[in-house]
């Protein structure tokens, strides 16, 4: 086992893999920008190291800086975290170059699933159900892709290979639009993420979201932990999810975990991973791996029993997984709703400091968050300030221990989206479960009337 790990990120998942760490008996590095140098994260670290100034440009995703950090303080191995550099391929083929260990699965495997039509070509080879659409990227040839579009069927979506964060989309009704649509994409794909090559996917109507968490050895060993549903999103961006899915029964959650582990044997996958799917009508269809650890991982982790992060670095150690697919149980329901420092209804982003805090807690309530009383949301990252995770042994008394816990929890100073979520939780389909991914956009201007 390690005996010193790099932690290469900030905020509570920072302090996460930090804790993460500490149980397993392995000190910790943590670096940090100008920006974050007051944390409590950052001085609960055994060691700390200073990268450079607020912009991550400069700092979390200053590949050198970190390298040097690791020399510097003599650990063996960076764990990524999410964002920043998690799904770097060449950030981790450094690492890896300098002698260090990856937190993480192999360079090769992250660019084949970084890129989105290279994934899905691996998926289909490995039996992985795919959203029907053009095969590979789309040809030049306008006739081609008119062509293609009739057989798949509108409405479509044009999606960069290379895109992410829910960007570089964007959905065609009719055929009059489709060729002004690609070049369109094509051209902000190429300036945003330096790769213009798109694809088509057709564009399902009322799909929800449910992903499968995995964790695979270096030993050819690969489960499945079940489910998570994070249907609940804005902007494709996530807002709550749980675990397991409403409605999902046991035999769908078998055969697409069992898909998902055996694609996971058949590209030598290594770590911990998520295969995203869309789900209609009883269909899943892959859209894209997520090769790092998850905002929404706290959800499995409490209905499975099992540590992800801890996993995570067991199998960068190269220790074999201690458990097989029938010792995993599934037990209860978890529920996790992301807070931000942000208006709850107009969504501005609110940095500032903390005047008071008065974190959630009681039975079944976990609180992942870095934030403290006189701590000051910085304003150069993501405005995600802290995960209450609600567990219980029905997704009814899941739900109402989250509701008695955002009810106490109240953090002034700063503008949280806490009130959004109360909102959020009375709502009578989210609470029949299983709501599409456009449900939460549907009702927001209701719940701001409100
Ligand atoms: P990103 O990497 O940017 O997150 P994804 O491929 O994961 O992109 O898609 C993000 C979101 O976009 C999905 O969760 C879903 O809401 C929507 N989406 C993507 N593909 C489709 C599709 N074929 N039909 C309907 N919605 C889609």
């Amino acid at each position: 086992m390690f005996e010193k790990i790099l932690i290469a990120n900030r905020g509570e998942i920072a302090l996460r893999i930090q804790r993460a760490c500490r149980e397993l008996g392995i000190k910790t590095v943590v670096v940090y920008s100008e920006a974050d140098r007051e944390a409590k994260y950052v001085k609960l670290a055994d060691e700390s190291v200073c990268i450079g100034p607020a912009s991550s440009a400069k700092s979390y995703l200053n590949i050198p800086a970190i390298i040097s950090a690791a020399e510097l303080t003599h650990a063996q191995a960076i764990h990524p975290g999410y964002g920043f550099l998690a799904e770097n391929a060449d950030f981790a083929e450094r690492v890896e170059e300098s002698g260090f260990v990856f937190i993480g699965p192999r360079p090769d495997t992250i660019r084949l699933m970084g890129d989105k039509v290279s994934a899905k070509e691996t998926m289909l080879a490995s039996n992985v159900p795919c959203v029907p659409g053009s095969d590979g990227a789309l040809p030049d040839d306008p006739k081609e892709i008119i062509k293609i579009a009739k057989k798949v069927g509108y409405p479509v979506i044009i999606k960069a290979s290379g895109g992410g964060g829910g960007r570089g989309m964007r959905v065609v009704q009719k055929e009059e639009d489709l060729i002004q649509s690609v070049l369109m994409t094509q051209t902000e794909a190429g300036a945003a993420f330096g790769n213009p090559t798109v694809y088509m996917e057709r564009y399902l109507q009322e799909p929800r979201h449910i992903e499968i968490q995995v964790l695979a050895d270096e030993h050819g060993n690969a489960v499945y932990l079940g489910e998570r549903d994070c249907s609940m999103q804005r902007r494709h961006q996530k807002v709550i999810e749980e675990a397991p899915a409403p409605g999902i029964t046991e035999e769908e959650r078998k055969k697409i975990g069992e898909v998902c582990a055996k694609a996971c044997k058949k590209i030598g996958y290594r770590g911990a991973g998520t295969f995203e799917f869309l789900y209609e009508k009883g269909e899943f269809f892959f859209i894209e791996m997520n090769t790092r650890v998850q905002v929404e991982h706290p959800v499995t982790e409490l209905v499975t029993g099992i540590d992800i992060v801890q996993e995570q670095i067991k199998i960068a150690a190269g220790l074999p997984l201690q458990f097989k697919q029938k010792d995993i149980r599934l037990h209860g329901h978890a529920i996790e709703c992301r807070i931000n420092a942000e208006d709850p209804f107009t969504f501005i982003p609110s940095p500032g400091k903390i005047e008071s805090y008065h974190p959630a807690g009681g039975p079944g309530i976990r609180v992942d968050s870095h934030i403290y009383q006189g701590y000051t949301v910085p304003p150069h990252y993501d405005s995600m300030v802290a995960k209450v995770i609600a567990y219980g042994d029905t997704r009814e008394q899941a739900l109402a221990r989250m509701s008695i816990a955002l009810s106490e929890m109240a953090v002034t100073g700063i503008k949280t989206n806490i009130l959004l979520h109360r909102a959020l939780l009375q709502d009578i389909e989210f609470n029949n479960g299983g709501p599409s991914i456009h449900y939460l956009e549907t009702i927001l201007p209701t719940l701001k009337a409100e």
